[in-house]
């Protein structure tokens, strides 16, 4: 440069110089070798405050006393280098307006050679840098109203060299990691903050990364000083000095948790329904509720329309590509109806590629439009061919099982879980002659049921119902010509996997006829029985009187003879009584007269009746209770019940002597127990025995004569007082029956 340094100043005319140098906005002078100051611009001498005539041809040492030593250093320098020096925002003391002040300059000093390279002038080039500092001050409060922006959105600022790794950072940066605000804290140390695995993962990676590219970006997490852990976000730029080497770098810090909170929540909801939606098969799909165009879908969405998800896409038309044509109706008044209430919902067939044809069923809901995005409709699609295509088996297997129903000349009738019914067959129809809707609305079948069974119908199906026990009645059923039918009733509830009734199916055959035959048989034994009952009471009267008359006979066989026909007329007069009973009990009419009396005393009365007419066996009575108690019951009927276990009890035990009767209390009840040491039972006939007919079958049979009915009988009288009989036994060892009563009161 100074080598082509063109000045020579005294070649230049001098009023264009005067005017150039006049005019420009820095301040100029020329100093010469032994610091003789020979020119000065205008500006120069406003910008030092001095009259030309003060200065020029004054040495500078004397215009400028007070900066002797800095000048005169500044021009031996010049002079001795060569090279131009430049004081940027030099401080120099300057007496203005009779005050010493600072005033800040940027001072140039140039040496100026002539063409032969002899040094002849210092040239001194000044520009009063107030402004500049003015500058710097507006900088300095931008910054300050920057810091002010980022602390107050919560944003901390740090500045970091690179070379020293210094870092200056603002006081929020110090809340972030927990220290207080006025707390300088290393680089070393927020390091140390950082969760180890995103520090080698994230923080060093970027780190690298911005090296390179010059932009710092990175999300991690710290544990601060307090042990909390935090999500940071920095955002950071990397400065280079001219040799491209880094040298700085300056950023940004927020404290992100809340958000990263809030995003970790939404991904794991959202992988949740991704979840839900993979188990549940389900096809997403996003919809603009405008164009129908359909977006965002699922890779399952893609596969229920017969694509392959990995390979293949699908365009937003992909249902009007698909839809079978008898639902494009379906599908559009599913959409109107969508647009009123927010809700879409439709069921169709579609036809794949291959033309085979699925069930899909189509679910979404209206979105309204948020910040950013449109109102669109949110939906999901679910392939329910599987469950059509059973629907339809079962529909048609109903549609066949209700068809062999109406076929039946039986009535059939299914209820709800809670009894009411909602289906009766065609037989029903025929029968009664009434309509459909007559027998499912209200009670509808109940009209139909005699009168006198209506009650006990109402009764029994309640109880049913509550109870989940299957129903059974027998009813009469009035017909299209107003009469009635017997009809035997049966109900089973069907019940699903936890114990609950699903429905009740019931059917009613008619029983009349049977019934009927039943009735002439019930009143033939009645007439039988009443016919052989006076015959026998006769037979019975004369052979008490002839006992009367001829008991203390020598004629042994006479006494003999007689006491066997009475024991006999005994028997068939039970047998006679046994079978009128049978009759009374089915058609529900045994009648008992229930009045209270001591058990004490039937039990011990009932043993000496027996013991006068048998005295093959030896009956032992205990009575285990200190006193007496006292049944309400019907006397005969229990007096019947102890006869039989009795006599029972001496036929079944035909090679052993003893009988032990016992009469206790256990549990509020009064019991009476009858022991035998004979045949005894093996447990499949025990349940048996109280069953109408039911005889023991084995090689004894014929040995042991009798109907079967007893027991039967005696069962029927216990439940009807609310008592109960049971049974112990052994084969070949024994039997034990009990029979309990409620104890009416017991005597002191
Ligand atoms: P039955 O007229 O045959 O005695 P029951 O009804 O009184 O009729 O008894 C039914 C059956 O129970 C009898 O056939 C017999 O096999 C059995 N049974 C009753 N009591 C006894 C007993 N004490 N020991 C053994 N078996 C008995």
């Amino acid at each position: 440069m100074e080598a082509n340094f063109p000045l020579s100043l005294f070649s230049l005319k001098q009023e264009v110089f005067e005017n150039v140098l006049q005019k420009t906005p820095f301040g100029f002078s020329l100093i010469s070798e032994d610091y003789v100051l020979e020119y000065a611009n205008d500006a120069w001498l406003d910008i030092l405050e001095k009259k030309r005539e003060e200065v020029v041809g004054k040495k500078i040492f004397d215009v400028f006393p007070e900066n002797e030593k800095q000048l005169l250093c500044v021009f031996e320098n010049v002079k001795k280098t060569g090279e131009p020096f430049t004081a940027p925002e030099h401080g120099v003391k300057l007496m203005r307006n009779g005050v010493l002040q600072e005033a800040f300059f940027s001072f140039v000093y140039h040496p100026i050679y002539n063409d032969e390279g002899v040094f002849q002038y210092f040239a001194t080039v000044v520009l009063e840098i107030a402004e500049l500092v003015n500058i710097k001050n507006k900088v300095k409060e931008d910054e300050e109203r920057l810091r002010l922006a980022t602390e107050s959105s919560h944003t901390a600022t740090w500045d970091l060299n690179l070379k020293t790794h210094e870092i200056v950072h603002s006081t929020y940066l110090s809340e972030i990691f927990g220290y207080q605000p006025d707390e300088e804290i290393s680089h070393q140390q927020l390091r140390g903050h950082l969760s180890e695995s995103d520090r080698i993962n994230i923080v060093e990676k970027a780190f690298e990364r911005a090296l390179k590219t010059g932009i710092y970006q990175y999300e991690a997490r710290i544990t601060d000083k307090n042990g909390i852990e935090k999500w940071v976000f920095t955002n950071g730029k990397v400065f280079f000095d001219d040799d491209h080497q880094p040298i700085r770098m300056l950023g940004v810090m927020q404290d992100i948790t809340e958000r990263k909170k809030s995003e970790i929540l939404l991904k794991q909801s959202h992988h949740q329904l991704n979840t839900a939606m993979e188990a549940t098969k389900l096809g997403r799909f996003d919809m603009n509720p405008e164009t129908l165009e359909k977006y965002n879908f699922s890779p399952r969405f893609l596969e229920i329309f017969g694509y392959d998800s990995e390979t293949e896409t699908i365009d937003s038309k992909i249902l009007e590509k698909h839809i079978h044509r008898n639902f494009i109706e379906v599908r559009a008044d599913a959409l109107r109806k969508a647009k009123e209430t927010g809700d879409l919902y439709y069921q169709t067939k579609i036809v794949l590629r291959d033309k085979s044809v699925k069930w899909i069923e189509l679910y979404g809901r209206l979105l309204p439009p948020a910040e950013g995005s449109k109102a669109y409709i949110s939906g999901t699609a679910r392939d329910i061919t599987e469950l059509k295509n059973f629907e339809e088996k079962i529909s048609e297997s109903e549609k066949k099982y209700r068809f062999l129903a109406d076929a039946m000349p039986q009535i059939v009738w299914i209820g709800e879980p809670d009894g009411k019914l909602t289906y009766f067959n065609k037989s029903t129809l025929d029968y009664s002659g009434k309509d459909y809707n007559d027998f499912v609305e209200g009670n509808g079948w109940l009209e139909i049921v005699h009168p006198d069974e209506q009650k006990e119908n109402v009764r029994l199906w309640a109880k049913s119902v509550r109870t989940k026990k299957p129903f059974f009645f027998e009813h009469r059923f009035r017909n299209k010509m107003n009469e009635y039918r017997w009809f035997m009733s049966r109900a089973y509830p069907e019940l699903d996997e936890f114990g609950n009734v699903t429905k009740w199916v019931g059917t009613s055959t008619d029983i009349d006829d049977m019934k009927k035959q039943e009735m002439q048989k019930n009143d033939f034994i009645k007439m039988a029985n009443h016919e052989l009952k006076t015959p026998v009471t006769t037979i019975k009267g004369y052979v008490q009187l002839l006992k009367k008359m001829r008991g203390e006979s020598e004629d042994k066989f006479l006494v003999n003879s007689l006491n066997t026909i009475e024991n006999q007329v005994n028997k068939l007069n039970v047998l006679i009584g046994d079978l009128l009973d049978i009759s009374r009990i089915e058609s529900g009419k045994l009648p008992l007269n229930k009045r209270e009396f001591s058990l004490l005393k039937l039990v011990t009365e009932t043993i000496e009746d027996i013991k006068a007419s048998e005295q093959s066996h030896q009956i032992n009575f205990e009575l285990m209770h200190p006193h007496d108690i006292e049944v309400y019951a019907d006397k005969d009927r229990i007096t019947q019940v102890l006869n039989n276990l009795l006599t029972n009890a001496i036929k079944y035990s035909p090679h052993s002597k003893t009988i032990n009767v016992e009469l206790f209390i256990e549990d509020h009840c009064a019991v009476v127990s009858v022991e035998d040491f004979g045949i005894g039972m093996d447990k499949n006939e025990l349940r048996k025995i109280f069953e109408r007919f039911y005889r023991v079958s084995g090689d004894d049979e014929e040995t042991f004569p009798g109907f079967g009915i007893g027991l039967f009988i005696v069962k029927d009288i216990m439940d009807r007082h609310d008592g109960k009989i049971w049974v112990e036994s052994e084969k070949n060892k024994g039997s034990k029956f009990y029979f309990s009563l409620p104890v009416y009161q017991i005597q002191k």
